[in-house]
């Protein structure tokens, strides 16, 4: 898996990305860690590997002024605010639904701050992706994520749509479709902008 790795990184390397690999969890956090200022305002796009690799504990334990949108109990003004402000962080902090090996990140987002995030706006961003994200061409990853991805992320939220009952996607147009917004970034205009750090681990889902 370490060569393939080392060839995605290479191709994104190629259009503009800023590329680490990593050998698992423990290493990605410490890179991370290294690339975010003490004080500076971190926002935060929604992953699961962000969590399993301990950021999101180790970013609400430190010194940064953190837009957390998760935090229990908030009001529902109060969640979109922190969103809003992620927006224009210093780092932003996210993880990716699919990358293709050409060197393409794939994503579905629901409301839409996790790709308009990456896409324009914070300084620097900082995506975690685990080895099991990698997919042979953009098509494979847009598959996996409307057809395994999305499904699973319903499930997770409790929303009302067919996906969670059947674990497939119907396409559906429930009120609570996650499915609203569909991003793929194939190249990073401003060099040094945009950090990944590939794991030689699965993550996430
Ligand atoms: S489009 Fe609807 S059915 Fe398909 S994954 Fe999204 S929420 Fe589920």
């Amino acid at each position: 898996m370490g060569e393939l790795l080392e060839q995605v990184a290479e191709n994104l390397r190629k259009r503009n990305f800023e590329v680490i690999v990593a050998p698992g969890k423990g290493e990605a956090l410490k890179v991370v860690l290294g690339l975010i200022p003490e004080g500076a305002v971190v926002g935060l796009g929604g992953s699961e590997t962000v969590r399993e690799i301990g950021l999101l504990d180790a970013l609400r334990a430190g010194s940064y002024d953190l837009c957390d949108q998760y935090e229990e109990g908030i009001s529902k003004e109060e969640n979109f605010r922190r969103r809003r402000r992620g927006l224009t962080a210093d780092v932003f902090v996210t993880g990716t639904n699919a990358i293709a090996k050409e060197g393409a990140l794939v994503n579905i987002d629901g409301i839409g701050n996790r790709v308009a995030g990456l896409t324009f706006g914070p300084q620097k961003v900082v995506v975690v992706v685990g080895r099991n994200k990698i997919c042979d061409d953009i098509h494979k990853a847009l598959e996996r994520v409307q057809n395994y991805v999305a499904p699973k992320n319903a499930k997770r939220f409790g929303v009302d749509t067919p996906c969670v009952k059947t674990g497939e996607c119907s396409d559906c147009s429930a009120p609570q479709r996650i499915c609203n917004i569909y991003s793929i970034i194939k190249r990073q205009h401003e060099p040094g902008r945009f950090h990944l750090i590939l794991v030689d681990e699965d993550l996430g889902f």
